[in-house]
């Protein structure tokens, strides 16, 4: 057993995984007489949608992520474990951890998200770095700025070309946020700094296998954005299969793009502890949830989040892996255990899951995006971006000092200046999980962070 394992009588809630559908749990039970235990493999909980920033320079770390032990640190009840999750052993109600230990549970929240997939080609990953963790948007950060150097280095014309050309494959949302804003830095804020390399020279081409860019909105904003993007200058290609990725470049089929900057965006599948419940899993390993979010057979836990594969029985349509849909699962969750243990048992009628779906905006770089707000109504342009703005400003509210974040944006934004443009330390293996986040209480506030949930 754990350490850190809680003595006291109440029903132990163990989480796995503290993003936004861990995180959003845990504090929907705080105050219910149930004693949490949370664990991550990481210190900090990330808001993933700015993750690209980081990549890209605007943001640092910090400015987007939150120690978890510093979110409960006035919750007593609340017992935070960094550790990896290995297996569940769903008859003993047993989690086993990295470290060796195992810890008993009454009810388990599983949200542990997603990670890559590169199509049965894991050798791509150490070419193309995706963009999940801190470490990874640090690692693509420094690889994007030291091509320039590279390039501004070198004397060889074809060297050159090959150090500025940046491959983005998949033309997802994160996709088309990096090539969008990656084509504008070497365009607009980069020019200036070097001497003997034009940076706007550099080729940002984006790949994606579907015919259309962000395929999962509408067709029409589909085309918008990837005008939006040509507009930038990024070159999108559609209907392509990369077929092989290397240090020197990109295959599709037989044709061959040399670029020493390739970030893959394109696959994902679920992290491995779901499977470990015995459960049934869809095609992506995500584990099929019963209309409560519960899983079949084991009415004591839950799986939230991206790892749940949920169908609403009533519309047949299913929940897309989006932060406000893990936010909601997560409350849910959260919800069922609490009036369980009021009502001192399982219930009887436990009630379904409902996405409220408010909406889903893309940005594609300054001042352009594209989305969905209020049920059906499409945005774009200058519109959309202010929205993307505003949620995603009142979204960070708690994670940092809000002027300092807005200050860095309206410096990248505005100025063309982006203030975090640092290469730092050697080039460093994204696929262990880094930075540590110290908790800074000037930064960093539960009560702030209580609106992240929100
Ligand atoms: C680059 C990027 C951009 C995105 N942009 C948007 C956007 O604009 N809008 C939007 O709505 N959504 C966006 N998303 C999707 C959104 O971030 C996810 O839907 C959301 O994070 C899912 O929440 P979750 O809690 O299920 O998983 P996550 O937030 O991924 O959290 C999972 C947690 O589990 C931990 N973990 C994993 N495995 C283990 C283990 N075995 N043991 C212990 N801990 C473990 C991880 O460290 C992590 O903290 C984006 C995602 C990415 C990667």
């Amino acid at each position: 057993m754990a350490p850190g394992q809680p003595q006291s009588e109440k029903p132990h809630v163990v989480i796995l995984g503290g993003g936004f559908a861990g995180l959003t749990a845990a504090k929907a039970l705080r105050r219910a007489p149930v004693s949490i235990t949370i664990i991550d493999r990481r210190n900090h909980h990330l808001f993933q949608p700015l993750l690209y920033q980081v990549a890209m320079a605007a943001l640092s770390p910090a400015d987007i992520a939150a120690p978890i032990r510093g979110v409960f640190s006035r919750n007593k009840n609340v017992n935070v474990e960094l550790a990896e999750a290995e297996r569940i052993d769903a008859e003993h109600r047993l989690v086993a951890l990295d470290h060796g230990e195992t810890i008993e549970y009454d009810y388990l929240i599983v949200a542990t998200g997603m990670t890559h997939f590169y199509f049965g080609h894991d050798d791509w990953a150490e070419h193309a770095p995706g963009l999940k963790s801190a470490a990874e948007a640090l690692q693509i950060r420094n690889r994007f700025l030291r091509a320039f150097e590279m390039a501004e280095r070198t004397d060889d014309e074809y060297d050159r070309q090959a150090w500025m050309t940046f491959v983005i494959v998949g033309a997802g949302p994160t996709g088309v946020e990096l090539a969008g804003t990656m084509a504008e830095i070497a365009r607009r804020d980069l020019p200036g700094d070097f001497r003997h390399c034009d940076t706007r020279q550099a080729r940002i081409i984006l790949i994606e296998a579907h015919d259309r860019v962000l395929h999962s909105m509408d067709a029409p904003l589909s085309a918008r954005a990837k005008r939006d993007l040509e507009g930038f200058g990024v070159e999108v290609r559609l209907s392509s299969m990369v077929t092989g990725i290397d240090d020197d470049g990109v295959d599709i089929g037989d044709e061959r793009i040399g670029a020493k900057n390739v970030i893959w965006a394109a696959g994902v599948k679920a992290t491995s502890i779901g499977a470990t419940i015995g459960a049934a899993t869809d095609k992506s390993g995500r584990v099929i949830v019963e209309p409560d979010l519960s899983a079949p057979g084991h009415p004591e836990i839950f799986v939230v989040g991206d790892l749940a594969s949920f169908t609403d029985p009533e519309t047949d349509e299913a929940a897309p892996g989006l932060a406000p849909v893990a936010i909601q699962m997560g409350r849910h969750a959260a919800r069922i255990i609490a009036a369980d243990v009021k009502a001192g048992g399982s219930q009887k009628k436990r009630p379904t899951f409902h996405y409220r779906d408010r909406g889903e905006l893309a940005t594609i770089g300054r001042a352009r995006a594209v989305g969905v707000v209020f049920g059906k109504h499409r945005v774009t342009g200058l519109l959309a971006w202010l929205l993307w703005l505003v949620v995603h400003i009142y979204f960070l509210i708690g994670f940092r000092n809000r002027l300092m974040v807005l200050f860095g944006w309206a410096q990248a934004y505005l100025r063309f200046e982006r203030g975090a443009r640092l290469i730092t330390g050697e080039e460093t293996d994204a696929s262990k999980e880094g930075p540590i986040i110290r908790n800074n209480p000037r930064e960093q506030s539960a009560e702030s962070l209580e609106e992240i949930a929100e």
